[in-house]
């Protein structure tokens, strides 16, 4: 086990590390999903001491449960067991549990400690980090929410060996996004030089690889905690990615599916624009096919698709804004203009569906 921040661990069959925190809270909820409850909460029960003040509570799986209906029992079943201010919520799952986890702990009693146990390798390289916590409203994804920092982060590579193979590439497409996100060329070498390593799912590697990219999550985080300007460049890909989930009702594809396209749609913008050349361009379709992840945009309707890139968060002032870069990895917040999008997805017309 590596202790890679003050309160970030990754490693490998490490829950016992929880041990560690017990004593420090009256009750402790680990809140989780039916899926993961019956693939986890026994090894749990087994593994943490101070049975008597640990409580389980399992919401249904799914993003469709991401909401306020299934707070509230929640809620009810804190109080019912007189959970305090001297409590804690521990959330064990993927990103929309580890959301909705830091949710209840930033309200319950306007306010109690949380842990992040996060087992889908989006939730470990990107939700568990960065203190953005928050459920849907049925009008917009993560519109109520807060942003509120974990007391500690404990990363288990050895639960992604119960992952969907879908949802482990759908964490690969974050994953790589970050590599995006660094001048240094090493990280993406070590990727390389590990291909099948990572699809055997290798915990040495997987926990390196996991390490490098919260660390590159981690430094634009840090230096921009509430999204003012650096953060910002975390969401290459997401303009296009956003509007292609919403485009098909969040249900075609998988939010890494979808931003994969997306960094690749930035890397289209960053060539029409000069930044980059096709060799580059490439050589990144080329990272995302080692992990047979598809990266060829979707060609849709641009008078569909336009309105809805232009409802991404980062917009203001009506203009559509995404992230450029250019090959030695300067970023650039930029607006793309309706003829550029167009353009791009055009070289795309033959693929119509996915
Ligand atoms: P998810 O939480 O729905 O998990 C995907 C699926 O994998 C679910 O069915 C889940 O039950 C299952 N699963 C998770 N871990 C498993 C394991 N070890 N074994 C077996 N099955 C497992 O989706 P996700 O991709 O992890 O996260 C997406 C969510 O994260 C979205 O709601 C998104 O808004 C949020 N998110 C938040 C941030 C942030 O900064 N707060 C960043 C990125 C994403
Ligand atoms: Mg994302």
């Amino acid at each position: 086990m590596k202790k890679i921040f003050d309160d970030i661990y990754v490693g490998s069959n490490i829950i016992s590390k929880l041990n560690d925190y017990t004593k420090d809270f009256d009750k402790i909820l680990i809140f989780s999903n039916e899926t993961i409850a019956d693939l986890y909460f026994e090894k749990f029960k087994s593994t943490l001491n101070e049975k008597d003040k640990i409580f389980y509570f399992a919401i249904k799986d799914g993003e469709e449960y991401k909401n306020i209906e299934s707070i509230l029992p929640v809620y009810d079943f804190m109080l019912e067991n007189n959970f305090s201010r001297k409590s804690l919520v521990i959330s064990l799952g993927g990103g929309v549990i580890c959301d909705m986890g830091g949710y209840i702990s930033a309200t319950y009693m306007r306010g109690i400690e949380f842990i992040q146990v996060p087992t889908s390798l989006l939730a470990q390289v990107d939700a568990s980090v960065g203190g953005k916590v928050a459920i849907n409203h049925p009008k917009c994804k993560n519109m109520i929410g807060s942003f509120k920092t974990p007391y500690r982060v404990i990363i288990d590579v050895e639960f992604l060996k119960t992952l969907p193979e879908r949802e482990f590439k759908s964490g690969m497409g974050e994953l790589l996004k970050h590599s995006f996100l660094t001048k240094d060329k090493t990280y993406l070498e070590y990727i390389e030089n590990n291909v099948e390593k990572i699809k055997n799912l290798d915990n040495e590697v997987l926990e390196n690889i996991v390490e490098q990219s919260i660390r590159i999550k981690k430094h634009y985080v840090d230096i921009d905690p509430f999204e003012k300007k650096e953060r910002a460049f975390l969401n290459l890909g997401h303009t296009y990615a956003h509007a292609l989930e919403s485009f098909f009702d969040y249900k075609a594809y998988t939010h890494g599916e979808a931003v994969s396209k997306g960094v690749i749609f930035d890397l289209e913008l960053s060539l029409l624009r000069g930044k980059i050349d096709t060799k580059y361009l490439e050589k990144a379709k080329n990272i995302f096919k080692l992990f047979d992840i598809d990266t060829n945009l979707i060609y849709l309707p641009g008078d569909k698709f336009i309105p809805l890139m232009r409802k991404d968060k980062k917009n203001s002032f009506n203009k559509i804004i995404t992230i450029i870069l250019d090959s030695e990895g300067h970023l650039f917040k930029t607006e793309v203009k309706e003829d550029e999008i167009i353009k791009i997805i055009n070289k795309y017309r033959n693929n119509f569906l996915r």
